[in-house]
Formats: structure tokens, sequence, C-alpha cells
């Protein structure tokens, strides 16, 4: 890993790399915490070089806050850099990024300022030139790193608002990313301003994160009013006196336009004072999205069509998908690993499932108009699925379609990355799995009931086990459990077992 100072030097480095690799960009202010090493993770797995820039932007900074004071650990936090995999630090001094002091300097450069209507509320009210700073910063490094993926915390929502709409409005190449809050154990989210806080404040500001519960938890019972999802938050801070409330406000997560009332998603966001420490936390409401993952044959779509039935969600058959695809290849006759061909096939392919009257049959599947519910299901279309769905481009045209289907949630999908990969922030994530002799003894009475004769189960055992290995071991969103999934272990349980046993995590979750 390189530390670099200077824009000329990175900028050989990066002119030296093909231009093929993916470049990936962490914009930081250091101090790292669990929340920043989240965000390096995911960029490491995603993209071919990751630059982590770290940079404590004065610009950001009103002369009244806590420039001076904000943690500065460039040791520590380049050692962790390099355990996760990162390429670079761009480490620029004050003079190299061309920036000569706090908020009240703004006149002396060009800055970007993002409109009005996205930061006269929530932090911007309290925080003048604040968001002017952060837009103009965050340009500079697009500029100088030219990524083609940045990478952003929800634990500011109002800035990740603000950089997707900049990155709209000025046209600027690049795919903003937006990770999942981390929060300890008591639920506070991390901040590099938690060093600031005392044990005794550490605990005591805990209540902020649960009284954003204590809405969602409303919410998921029915409440939709923003007036009495904000008073629940106020009612639960006012307990106690040790956490002064600067606003909570409930808003469009994109435009940050003011809701009366959330219809399908909704952000509630928090400013409080613990001591003299500002702070500030947020949460999505939506209708949920649930994650179902998992090897071949572990039940997974009966369990996630039933469990769909009983939590009125939309059912995703995500594995559907990739065998229409799969399907189309071997219909019009390219090899399944000529890449280029199956590229342009997959670009414009349409895939409709349509749901059907009973959770107990399986959902109709049409590609391009046409049926192939059944034909998708062969052995043949089997065997070759996972060459197709391990490679690019067919990934990124399916994700793409199933992130837009789960875009206003309420949706329950399963396959083999929809955790780690298509919804990583979904509300519930399950691992279903189960041995294989389990899985292939479950198929091959599948088969027989099919009116198949002769099964071969040791066979059956080898086939499935090929398939574990092969999307296990691919190079894109290979198979492999979220960090914060639970594993159900299917051997021994029924389908109505599992089914209860989901339908109660998810219960669980939001009471
Ligand atoms: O679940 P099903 O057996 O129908 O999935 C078929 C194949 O599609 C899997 O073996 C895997 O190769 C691929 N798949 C995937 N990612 C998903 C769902 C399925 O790669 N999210």
């Amino acid at each position: 890993m390189l530390i670099i100072k200077t824009i000329a030097e990175l900028k050989t480095y990066l002119k030296n790399e093909q231009p093929s690799l993916k470049i990936g960009l962490v914009p930081t202010m250091g101090a790292f915490h669990q929340g920043h090493t989240s965000l390096i993770k995911r960029a490491v797995q995603e993209c071919d070089r990751v630059v982590v820039s770290i940079f404590v932007n004065p610009l950001q900074f009103s002369p009244t806050e806590d420039l001076a004071q904000y943690p500065r650990q460039l040791a520590t936090d380049s050692d962790l850099c390099a355990e996760l995999g990162v390429a670079i630090i761009f480490a620029p001094n004050l003079e190299e990024i061309g920036i000569t002091g706090d908020a009240s300097t703004q006149g002396q450069l060009t800055t970007i300022t993002p409109p009005a209507t996205m930061t006269s509320k929530l932090c911007g009210k309290y925080r003048p030139g604040h968001f002017t700073g952060v837009a103009t910063i965050v340009t500079k490094l697009l500029n100088i790193v030219q990524p083609n993926r940045a990478y952003f915390g929800q634990k500011d929502a109002q800035q990740l608002a603000i950089i997707r709409r900049l990155v709209t409005d000025l046209n600027l190449p690049v795919e903003i990313i937006g990770c999942p809050i981390i929060r300890e154990a008591s639920g506070l989210a991390l901040s590099s301003r938690n060093q600031y806080l005392s044990s005794t404040e550490k605990s005591q500001a805990a209540i902020i994160y649960q009284s954003l519960k204590s809405a969602a938890q409303e919410f998921f019972r029915g409440e939709t009013e923003a007036d009495n999802l904000i008073t629940i938050v106020k009612d639960q801070l006012a307990i106690t006196n040790e956490v002064k409330l600067q606003y909570v406000e409930l808003v469009d997560p994109l435009t940050l336009k003011p809701l009366a009332q959330v219809e399908t998603i909704g952000l509630l966001a928090i400013a409080a004072h613990v001591g003299n420490t500002r702070l500030i936390d947020n949460m999505i409401l939506r209708q949920p999205i649930i994650a179902i993952d998992g090897p071949a044959g572990a039940g997974k779509s009966t369990v996630t069509r039933r469990v769909a039935e009983q939590l009125g969600l939309l059912y995703l058959d995500t594995g559907a998908m990739y065998r229409a695809v799969t399907w189309l290849v071997m219909d019009a006759g390219i090899a399944v690993d000529d890449e280029d061909a199956i590229a342009s096939l997959v670009k414009d392919v349409i895939i409709d499932l349509i749901p059907t009257d009973s959770p107990e049959i399986p959902l109709g599947v049409q590609i391009n108009g046409q049926e192939v519910t059944k034909v998708i299901r062969t052995p043949e279309v089997t065997a070759n699925v996972s060459a197709v769905a391990a490679q690019a481009a067919v990934r990124e045209q399916l994700v793409k379609a199933q992130q837009l289907c789960g875009a206003k949630g309420g949706v329950i999908a399963e396959g083999r990355d929809i955790g780690t990969n298509v919804y990583p922030d979904a509300d519930l994530k399950i691992f279903l799995t189960a041995s294989v002799e389990e899985r292939a003894r479950r198929r091959s009475i599948d088969l027989k009931n099919q009116g198949q004769k002769n099964i071969d189960l040791p066979q059956l055992q080898q086939e499935i086990q090929a398939r574990d290995d092969k999307d296990s071991s691919r190079a894109i969103a290979p198979l492999r459990k979220a960090d914060d999934a639970v594993e159900v272990i299917t051997d021994g349980l029924t389908i109505e077992e599992v089914v209860a046993k989901i339908v109660n995590l998810y219960q669980v979750s939001y009471q």
C-alpha cells in the first residue's frame, strides 16, 4: 500500500494502471472506526484498486466548531487500510488540495453550492456553509481520483443525498454507493466524535437510537403520520435531561423534502447534544426487505414463497432470472462461456416474474415475452446456470433489475448474493442451508414426484456440491453468508418450522 501526499504522484500511479480496472474511492476524514472499515471492505470487494482519502476538511467546519480538536491518527489509520487491502491512501495537505481555511474562507475560492432546498434543513440549518464545504471537497476528490465508484455512509444521510444530487446535476461519471450505519451493541451509531464522549455519556447517548427504533416499531405496526412518528421520538428523548434534541425531522431520503406521511419511504433524522458533543443518527422507514440466501436445494424457494404470503411481501426469485437468461443463451445457440455474445444478448433483456394464486406454485417466468416457467427448471439449464450467472454483464444487468424491484421495499428475495450484494441494507438477512446429503435427498424426492425414475443419489450429491463450489468461488458476488445474516440450518426441520422461524425472526426484530 502506498501513502501518497501529492496529486501529481497520485495521477502518475493511476495513469500506470490499466484503464479497465475499476477504481473505488472512500473519502474520509480519518480516525477510523468500524463504520469506515465497512465502507473500505465493501470498496475492496467491489473494486480492483481502492483509494482511501484522508483529509480533515476545514471548509466544512464553521469557526466555532471542533476543527482543531478533530481526531487525527494517520499512522493507525494506515495500518488498518493496509490490512484491508487498500491500494493507496491519499492524504494531501491543505496547500496541495487548494483550501486556505475553514468555512469562513469559502468566499476565497470557487465552491460548489448544493440547492438550498437540500441545505436549509436538518443539519444544514445549524451548520451554515457545511454542505458547501462538503460538496466542494468531494467534487475536488472525485476530479482528482476519477473513481468508478465512491462510497459514503448512510449515517450522514443528508450528505449522501446532497452528493447523489451533485453527481447527477454536474453529470459526474461516478456511481455513488451508500453503506449501512454500523452501531455499537447499545445501538449508538459509530462516529469519530464518539471519542469525545465519557463512558457515562456514551451510555446516555444510546437513547438516540432507541427513540428512532421506537418510531420504526410503530411504523411497522402501521403508523405513517410524520407528526405522530416525530412525537414518539421526542417523548422518548424527554425521559432524560442529558440528551438535548436539536432537531428530528421526517423527509424524503433523496430530495430531503419534508414528508407529512410515509407513503413508500421516509428518512427519520435526528441531531442531539450529549454534553458538548453533537451527535447525529437516522433511520430509513420503508416497508421491509428480507434477503434469503443459501446454497442449492436448501429449500429457499418454497420457504420464501410462504413467508412472502404470510407477511404480505412481494416474492422475488432471483435464481429464476439467472435460469431464464441461461435458457435464452442456450436457445440462441450461444456457448455458455462466450462472454461477449452473452453480454450483448443480456443488454436489453426483459424478464417478467408473474405471481401465482397459491404460495405452493412457483412464479411464472417470461423472458422477452416468451413463456419459460417449466423449461428453466430442466437439468440442462441447471447444469449451465452457474457458468452464466458468474459473468459480469449478466450480474450487472440482473442485480440492477432486482434493486429496482426492491427500491420501495416490501420485498422478500431469495438467491445467492441478496444480503451481500443486491440488498446489503436489507432489514433481515437469512442464510438458509442444510447438509449436502439432506439437500440431495430432498431433491431426489422432488424429482420422484415429477415422475423421474432411477435417481442416482450419489450423483445428485455431486451435482449439488459442484454447483455450490462454482457459486461460492466465482469472482463476482460469490455465495457467502453476509456478516449480519442469521444462519438457519434446515436439517431435520419441516418447511413449516423453517417458515415459522423466519417469520418470528422478522417479528422480534420490530418488537
Ligand atoms: O436458486 P436457483 O437454483 O434457481 O438458482 C440457480 C442459479 O442461479 C444458482 O446456482 C446460481 O448460479 C445463480 N444465482 C446467482 N445469484 C442469485 C441467484 C441465483 O448467481 N442471486
